[in-house]
């Protein structure tokens, strides 16, 4: 996944300067809910926000609503029985398998992705899914090619290392030059009178993907104008058996482009400390990186038509694309397959609910959630037939519950449809929605928006890294995560009750939390 918010920058970065782009990173970044503190580690989301349980029992749904939701037990144990012990069982892992092991990863741009969509529209025609189809979206192209990086001085090592999204590439023989280590953006800053001509290495501690992805961001950027050659990152996550972890960064309008890579927390920690013992450090990294024109990719759908309001949707989601390192087996192939499978399951099962449910695989996530952008563009003028939208991108470890951002009688519906699937132990409602980037635009104007809550401390273990396999997941965790994710959509799509939307009266920034 794209860090939430990081996403907004992308979106509006071409309008704005790569001053503003940062600023208003560090802004957004400063922001409470963003905040740093010791609530995070408590929780099972490592991403950016801080998610606090929306689950204090101070509802007062009418007892109709309630009624009528209790009334799906036996449908929802159907499915949770059809999923986990019975002909399904299996069958998502089984399906991920076939998908990664095939195409590999699947990198926007590359002929991969492409044909990685039209096997998965194939699958949705064979199983006999309705209105199979795409929409087409522009999408960055930017191919890694050859690259590595050594350090010569004080001795010869290789450096494990990826380049980074959207990154020049060096000159043929590449770019030699001294290192300069920096733990943060204020350490360069103290330390800019060094940085000329030189390569620097971010070396900060890992706070949470949402602190520390900062430098992945815009480290290129802030290193360029104090005059570095390159800039090198550590990985990007808590854990490391020397990977480095590719990602998404960002020039903005930024004058200087300069050449940017991932390299290990290990390799990192070795520099800083030659750098502390006064010895004169030397890199030499080689990338030849190349940024293409936009190529047209697409969003695959496909629905269960609705009985009653076919004109109103359930949206699950998740995105095909992925980095081109690993499978993309994780990020978010997980996500991607307990949405698709879970209109093949109501299908299979013969439920259709009153309103559709629709199934997306978003295109172009990782570059900055272009997908999910076009369909907003696309159809937000009909928010109001969006009864909800649900994406899966923070692992599909296992699940608790949902992340949830809506009003707090929306938030209360969640609670009691979440009430239904207590045998599978998944209850659990905490607030705002984190882990869900391409839906995060409907978040802002208002629409309610949910995402998988899952036990994923180790998500950053793996992530955009050649560590992101099928080895990942597991064939029952998954049972269960799709067995969560079909029967709450099924019921949030039947029930009779619209699910109230917030009234936005200007979209910006600000993420909703007016979640109890
Ligand atoms: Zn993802």
């Amino acid at each position: 996944m794209i860090p939430p918010l990081l996403s907004l920058l992308i979106a509006i970065g071409p309008l704005c300067n790569a001053e503003f782009v940062i600023k208003a990173y560090d802004d957004i970044y400063k922001f409470p809910i963003y905040g740093i503190n010791d609530t995070l580690a408590t929780t099972n989301t490592p991403g950016n926000k801080v998610t606090t349980p929306a689950s204090k029992d101070e509802c007062a749904l009418s007892p109709d609503l309630v009624e009528e939701i209790r009334g799906y037990q036996e449908t929802v144990d159907n499915i949770i029985e059809y999923i986990v012990n019975g002909d399904y069982k299996g069958r998502t892992y089984n399906i991920l398998a076939e998908l990664v092991d095939t195409f590999g990863p699947r990198m926007t741009g590359s002929g991969q992705l492409e044909a990685a969509i039209d096997w998965m529209l194939e699958k949705s025609h064979e199983e006999g899914l309705e209105n199979v189809h795409t929409e087409d979206v522009a999408v960055p192209h930017w191919v890694r090619n050859n690259e590595s990086a050594w350090m010569v001085l004080p001795r010869l090592h290789k450096l494990n290392m990826l380049g980074l999204g959207s990154s020049v590439g060096t000159p043929p023989e590449g770019i030699r030059a001294e290192v300069l280590v920096v733990k943060d953006f204020d350490d360069l800053e103290q330390n800019a009178h060094l940085a000329a001509g030189k390569i620097v290495v971010y070396n900060p501690p890992w706070v949470s993907y949402g602190e520390t992805v900062q430098y992945r961001a815009s480290g290129a950027t802030r290193a360029a104008k104090v005059g570095a050659v390159a800039s090198l990152i550590r990985t990007v996550g808590p854990f490391s058996i020397n990977s480095p972890h590719t990602g998404h960064q960002y020039y903005g309008n930024a004058s200087a482009k300069i050449p940017t890579a991932c390299i290990t927390v290990e390799d990192a920690a070795m520099m800083e400390r030659i750098q502390k013992r006064g010895q004169k450090i030397e890199v030499l990294l080689t990338m030849g990186a190349m940024n293409y024109p936009d190529f047209i990719s697409r969003n695959s759908i496909v629905e269960v038509e609705g009985l009653e309001w076919p004109d109103e949707t359930v949206v699950v989601s998740g995105h095909l694309d992925s980095w081109d390192v690993g499978q993309g087996a994780m990020d978010d192939g997980g996500g991607a397959m307990i949405s698709w499978n879970a209109a093949v399951v109501l299908h299979r099962l013969g439920l259709r609910p009153r309103r559709t449910l629709q199934a997306i695989l978003w295109t172009g996530e990782e570059q900055g959630l272009i997908g999910g952008q076009a369909y907003f563009d696309k159809h937000s003028a009909k928010k109001e037939k969006y009864q909800m939208l649900m994406e899966s991108d923070i692992g599909t470890f296992s699940p608790l519950g949902l992340a949830f951002s809506g009003n707090s009688e929306a938030t209360c519906i969640v609670k009691e449809i979440l009430k239904l699937l207590k045998s599978l132990n998944t209850t659990e409602v905490v607030s705002p929605m984190d882990g869900g980037p391409d839906i995060e635009v409907w978040q802002r104007a208002g629409v309610p928006t949910a995402s998988l809550y899952n036990a994923n401390e180790k998500y950053f273990w793996f992530h955009h890294s050649d560590g992101d396999t099928m080895s990942v997941e597991d064939p029952d965790t998954l049972d269960k995560c799709l067995a969560l994710w079909t029967s709450f959509a099924y019921v949030a799509a039947d029930i009779t009750h619209k699910i109230p939307q917030i009234e936005v009266q200007q979209e910006g920034p600000r993420l909703t939390t007016s979640a109890p």
